[in-house]
């Protein structure tokens, strides 16, 4: 039987690019199959599990993060099973599905806005409040226990999963950078010549200006380098503009029934350029579906613009492996 959390499916899309003769395929991790639906359910399970063994996280201790959606939602709901008060921090442009979620699960929820600091801020708030309640701050940005959680599963089970074929990339959004750290720790084991793509938002302000963010693409780029990330492991960084993110999510949908979000969409848009690269497998991330964007651009219709790199990409079919 399949857990609830972890051991996701894998598929392998085909397409064109560019050329018309050249069948392409990237492969993909489905995390939306995890308890909430996102690939955050591993690492919020694995922080509960390993900090309630050390005895860091006490019994009916408050959980206190801040996060930009995902991480807030699988803390709340592993925190409502585990009986630990959750508290989120969370910037008040994110989508009102991550808002409405994280609340059903029974956090309590304080948004923080643009002017008053976005991301940067919710850290910060965060902060003082674990120091006042006496709560476990997780701190997906620099918790080792992040990365280690995808070095162990995520990793392993790509590993496992493309069997005897040779993976010659890896690509992954930057969030916390738990995802793109852990798994390629654990390819270059096996793979020690893979290129490694990091998918970044080109709409993102430069780095350390302190101007909160502005882009689209929900669960990477959130104002700061995170502490897990090493950036001597990427090889090559991909810019990913909101609107091709978003097409490419659109297209993903209705052209082949993935119904992704936005970072998928960029995820796949990386994997395809870094494709261009490497003759071997290139293996990407789907991290959730397209249910947290219901009410964002993300339903407007296809953009057809001919410029977009989405709209250079065939998608032609997928199959489970
Ligand atoms: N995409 C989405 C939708 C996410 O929620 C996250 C996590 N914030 C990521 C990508 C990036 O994952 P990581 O934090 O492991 O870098």
């Amino acid at each position: 039987m399949k857990k609830t959390i972890g051991e996701t499916p894998m598929i392998k899309i085909k397409y064109k690019y560019k050329y018309k003769n050249k069948e392409k395929e990237i492969y993909v991790k489905l995390e939306q199959y995890n308890l909430t639906g996102s690939i955050k359910d591993r690492i919020a399970l694995y922080i509960i599990e390993e900090t309630e063994k050390s005895k860091i996280l006490k019994e009916k201790m408050p959980i206190i993060e801040a996060t930009s959606g995902n991480t807030g939602i699988s803390f709340a709901a592993l925190g409502a099973k585990t009986n630990h008060p959750v508290y989120i921090f969370i910037p008040d442009f994110v989508s009102s599905e991550r808002i409405k979620l994280l609340k059903s699960y029974g956090a309590k929820v304080t948004l923080v806005k643009r002017e008053e600091g976005g991301f940067k801020k919710c850290i910060e708030l965060a902060d003082k409040l674990s120091k006042e309640i006496n709560g476990y701050r997780p701190n997906q940005f620099s918790n080792y226990l992040n990365s280690k959680c995808h070095y162990l599963k995520t990793g392993r089970e790509i590993i496992e999963q493309v069997k005897e074929e040779k993976i010659g990339g890896f690509v992954s959004g930057i969030g916390s950078g738990g995802t793109i750290m852990g798994v390629s720790k654990k390819l270059k084991e096996y793979y020690p010549n893979i290129l490694i793509g990091a998918v970044m938002p080109k709409e993102m302000p430069l780095l350390n200006k302190d101007i909160p963010t502005r882009h689209k693409i929900e669960g990477i780029g959130d104002d700061f380098i995170p502490e897990l990330l090493d950036q001597k492991i990427i090889n090559k960084v991909f810019y990913i503009e909101d609107e091709d993110a978003i097409n490419m999510a659109r297209l993903l949908s209705k052209k082949l029934g993935l119904g992704v979000g936005i970072s998928s969409g960029a995820n796949f848009l990386g994997a395809v350029l870094l494709g261009e690269s490497s003759n071997e497998i290139v293996v990407t991330i789907f991290p959730d579906d397209n249910k947290k964007y219901l009410t964002t651009d993300l339903s407007k219709p296809i953009n057809l613009n001919k410029n977009l790199i989405s709209n250079k990409i065939e998608l032609l079919s997928y199959e489970e492996i």
